[in-house]
């Protein structure tokens, strides 16, 4: 029925691969979907030993092995993509009762009413709609962003489209060839897909190991680890790059400086590990006034920074004092009860040219403003009058 040689040789390449991925999740557990993908492949490895032990089994035997090795093969990877793109798993439940129907299918064309070709249609049920919703779980986040998802999610979603669309193939030939087993050509085609697939695929999932530590390393080098926005070298860098893009809309950057008032009182009051929490819940408290485009750094101890690339001046005012009336209204909720808090808020808007650090030291200047004028308020930054002017 099938090439022997070339299913021996996609059984060999199935346990090397799957040796492969083992020994990458081995070392890398914190990576998601990984072991999941790794278990993929090793009902992939079942699934064609199994094949190639089809004429040794009783027939319900191996209609029921294959059957499901195969679409455990594709609903593992569609978990292991599920995994990876932090989404709740898929619905067990939804994908057991799909999995029993495609092996009563192939058991009832195989013992009842023998038809290879409705046979070979259940097996290609099952992971050609598993590998395409994989494709379709992967392909979010940007392709600038993250290219691996992309391109892992095409070599799945063109190996699940395939799968679908082979049955058709055999169709065609069989109505050629008159003949139901003897389709040796379309066969051999049809594992040759196979064995470039597996291989192809696992390239991706490589790829998406390696794409994982490498934002999880950024993430490190970027983020201020007590509270979750950009430390302060990411945010100039953030800045720098949202002032080029001001320049060119020829828009508008505001940008606030936002510090703690009297932060040292609830340190020495409270605690550090107290200051913390409260540094924390600012932080929560900032995320909710902003947009996605917004940008919010830390620039060191209670001082931070905010951009708002699609505000106007008075916009940007209006979000520094909702903010600040926001603090106010919020106190933070601590084991020693709940600690009043209030914050001083700079404005300023970029001039064209302008350095990252021209803007925050501008922004700071107002913001020192606010504390000299009694603290809990914002101050939009004016040039100094010229004398005599
Ligand atoms: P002002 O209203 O004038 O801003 O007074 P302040 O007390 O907030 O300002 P000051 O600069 O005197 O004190 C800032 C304090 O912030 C001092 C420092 O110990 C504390 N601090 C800096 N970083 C951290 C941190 O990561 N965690 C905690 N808990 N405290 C911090
Ligand atoms: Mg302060
Ligand atoms: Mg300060």
């Amino acid at each position: 029925m099938h090439s022997p040689t070339l299913l021996t040789l996609t059984a060999i390449l199935m346990a090397m691969v799957t040796a492969v991925l083992f020994a990458v999740w081995y070392f890398n557990r914190q990576i998601p979907g990984l072991r999941l993908w790794t278990l993929s492949y090793l009902f992939g490895l079942l699934f064609s030993i199994s094949f190639l032990q089809w004429t040794r089994l009783p027939p319900a035997l191996s209609v029921v092995l294959t059957q499901c090795a195969v679409s455990l093969t594709g609903y593992l990877c569609l978990m292991g993509c599920h995994a990876y793109m932090g989404r709740p798993p898929p619905r067990h439940g939804r994908a057991a009762v799909f999995i029993a129907v495609l092996v009563g299918m192939a058991l009832y064309f195989t013992l009842v009413q023998p038809h290879p070709g409705m046979r070979f249609l259940a097996a290609s049920l099952g992971p050609g709609v598993f590998y395409g919703l994989s494709a379709a779980t992967l392909a979010h986040g940007g392709m600038q962003a993250y290219p691996a998802r992309y391109l892992t999610a095409i070599v799945m979603g063109a190996h699940g489209a395939f799968v679908l669309l082979r049955t058709l193939l055999f169709k065609l030939q069989m109505s050629l060839v008159q003949d139901a087993d003897m389709v040796p050509a379309l066969s051999q085609f049809v594992i040759l897909e196979a064995i470039m697939a597996l291989v192809l695929i696992a390239f991706g999932i490589l790829m998406l190991a390696n794409e994982f530590t490498h934002s999880a390393l950024r993430r490190l080098a970027e983020m201020d680890p007590l509270t979750s926005v950009f430390n302060r070298r990411a945010f100039l860098t953030l800045l720098d790059k949202a002032i080029s893009q001001a320049r060119r809309r020829r828009a508008e950057l505001p940008v606030l400086v936002i510090d703690l008032d009297h932060f040292k009182k609830i340190n020495d009051t409270w605690g550090h590990q107290c200051g913390d929490e409260v540094l924390r819940h600012f932080v929560g408290l900032a995320a909710s006034c902003l947009r996605r485009e917004d940008l919010m750094g830390r620039l060191g101890g209670e001082e931070f920074a905010i951009a708002l690339p699609l505000a106007t001046r008075e916009g940007a005012r209006a979000v520094a004092e909702r903010l600040c009336s926001l603090v106010g209204q919020h106190p933070a909720m601590t084991e020693h009860g709940p600690i009043a808090l209030t914050v001083s808020v700079g404005v300023t808007l970029c001039a064209a040219g302008e350095t990252p650090e021209g803007v925050l030291h501008r922004a700071d200047a107002a913001m020192y403003q606010a504390k000299q004028r009694g603290r809990n308020r914002v101050e939009v930054w004016q040039p100094e009058p010229v004398p005599g002017g």
